[in-house]
């Protein structure tokens, strides 16, 4: 069996950087994330573009989207270095998708969806390992040691946009921008709706066997 090419797509918060930890460890494959790529690049030089900020930080503290062409790029290049993989944070709005279409096929693609009050409890209680960027919860999914990474002792820290105000922004963007290409995708056969409110082992559980179901 080929390794498989997973899209994991959901509003901030619904558990993609988590489920995707998951899928990494079981499958080997790579995970692809443009959240965390941005976040190591955040003050690359964006002025030789056309584009209203000149960083992505600029972005990404307020909570809205990185110009389309320093995405695509990230993801293409990503895409070209990986056997099997999961897609975390993109495409974020309908010419991402487009692009993608051109780049790659999908086994599977998993759709979470979580209500808003509790993305944003889980938003605003999310803490991440500066070091290799696990996510954790202050009461969902405390780690052994307060404040410290399970998996490589880091530091944990509380990311610039899980402020209450830029969280309600980004939950608007997903609205506006994210869930049109969540409409686009559905219907077709690789796209798998999960509730994504149960525990995180629930949530796993209903993961895996959709990947197997759609691999084998
Ligand atoms: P979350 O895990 O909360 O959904 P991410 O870590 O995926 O958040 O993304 C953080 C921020 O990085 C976004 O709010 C946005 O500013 C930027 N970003 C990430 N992926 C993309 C993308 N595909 N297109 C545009 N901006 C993006
Ligand atoms: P995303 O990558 O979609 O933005 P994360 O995986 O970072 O989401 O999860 C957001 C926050 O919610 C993190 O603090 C994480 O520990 C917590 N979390 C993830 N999945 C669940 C779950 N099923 N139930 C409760 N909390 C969760
Ligand atoms: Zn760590």
């Amino acid at each position: 069996m080929a390794a498989p090419r997973i899209l994991i797509i959901g509003p901030p918060g619904a558990g993609k950087g988590t489920q995707s930890s998951n899928l990494v460890s079981e499958y080997g494959i790579d995970h692809i994330t443009t959240g965390d790529a941005l976040r190591a690049n955040k003050d690359m030089d964006l002025s030789h573009l056309d584009t209203d900020r000149d960083t992505p930080r600029a972005y990404m503290e307020a909570g809205d989207l990185v110009p389309d062409e320093v995405v695509n790029e990230i993801v293409d290049t990503a895409l070209s270095n990986a056997d099997g993989f999961v897609l975390d944070g993109y495409p974020r709005n309908t010419d991402q998708a487009e692009e993608l279409e051109s780049m790659t096929g999908l086994d599977v693609i998993l759709s979470l969806s979580v209500s808003r009050e509790e993305l944003i409890d889980r938003l605003t209680g999310r803490r991440v390992c500066d070091d290799c960027g696990e996510n954790y919860h202050v009461e969902f999914d405390q780690p052994e040691t307060e404040g410290v990474c399970d998996e490589c002792g880091g530091e944990l820290i509380q990311r610039d946009d899980d402020t209450r105000d830029a969280v309600e922004n980004r939950l608007d963007v997903f609205d506006e921008e994210t869930q049109p290409v969540i409409d686009h995708y559905e219907g077709r056969d690789e796209f798998v709706a999960i509730d994504g409110e149960g525990t995180p082992a629930d949530v796993w559980t209903e993961i895996k066997s959709t990947v197997d179901e759609h691999t084998n």
